[in-house]
């Protein structure tokens, strides 16, 4: 895909269906040596990224940036070169539920958002997406990110469900820097920093 440099970060030059159908041949493909995973910057990042080294990294390392804010698409059309449009995390991931029509189901993973709000997105995804199965929901206590015990726990509940999707709502910069750190060990073949799309599930 063609990158275009914005406010310091390479985006992904494409629209919806392109990142969804290129996010299914992952899905369906081999894992390769890390878990590819989709960071989705608006302006706040590109302030967060002034100050977290963490964050850098992780739009650095990541497999797919998508323009989620249309102040960043706008600014593309101004200073750069066009962006085709705005792919917001929380469009892309019901997007990609929809294009779930493989043989088996899409086996999912939600990592993140307050406890019990998961289990209701749980619900209300396999209501309207019979093609997804939820096959694990976790909500990590505050501070989870620096004890090594808990970080191996999620580790092993996300391999013992056997997602091939992990979708993260941890909030930014924690969602992004936590997939990066964990990129080699998280066993689905596809992460995506999703923000409150959990919550926007839950309804
Ligand atoms: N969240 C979480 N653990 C944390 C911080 C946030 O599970 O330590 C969840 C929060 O409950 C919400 C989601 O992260 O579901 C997104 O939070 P926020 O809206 O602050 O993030 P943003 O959309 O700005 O990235």
């Amino acid at each position: 895909n063609e990158r275009i440099s914005m406010f310091g970060i390479d985006i992904d030059a494409i629209r919806m269906p392109q990142a969804v159908s290129q996010l299914m041949t992952w899905i369906e493909g081999e894992r390769g040596e890390a878990t590819k995973f989709v960071v989705t910057p608006n302006v706040d990042h590109t302030v967060l990224l002034q100050t977290s080294a963490g964050l850098r990294d992780a739009y650095r390392d990541a497999s797919m940036v998508l323009a989620d804010g249309w102040p960043v698409v706008f600014a593309s059309r101004i200073f750069g070169k066009p962006l085709p449009e705005r792919v917001t995390g929380s469009d892309l991931v019901p997007a990609l539920f929809k294009a779930a029509t493989g043989a088996g189901p899409l086996k999912t993973f939600l990592l993140g958002a307050a406890p019990g709000v998961a289990q209701r997105a749980a619900v209300n995804i396999h209501r309207q997406y019979p093609n997804v199965q939820i096959v694990g929901t976790y909500s990590p206590p505050l501070g989870f990110e620096n004890d090594a015990e808990e970080n191996q726990q999620i580790l092993e509940r996300i391999a013992d469900s056997e997602a091939q999707l992990l979708v993260i709502g941890l909030g930014a910069p924690k969602q992004e820097i936590w997939i990066d750190k964990h990129k080699h060990q998280v066993t689905a073949k596809v992460a995506l920093c999703a923000g409150a799309t959990i919550d926007f599930l839950a309804g």
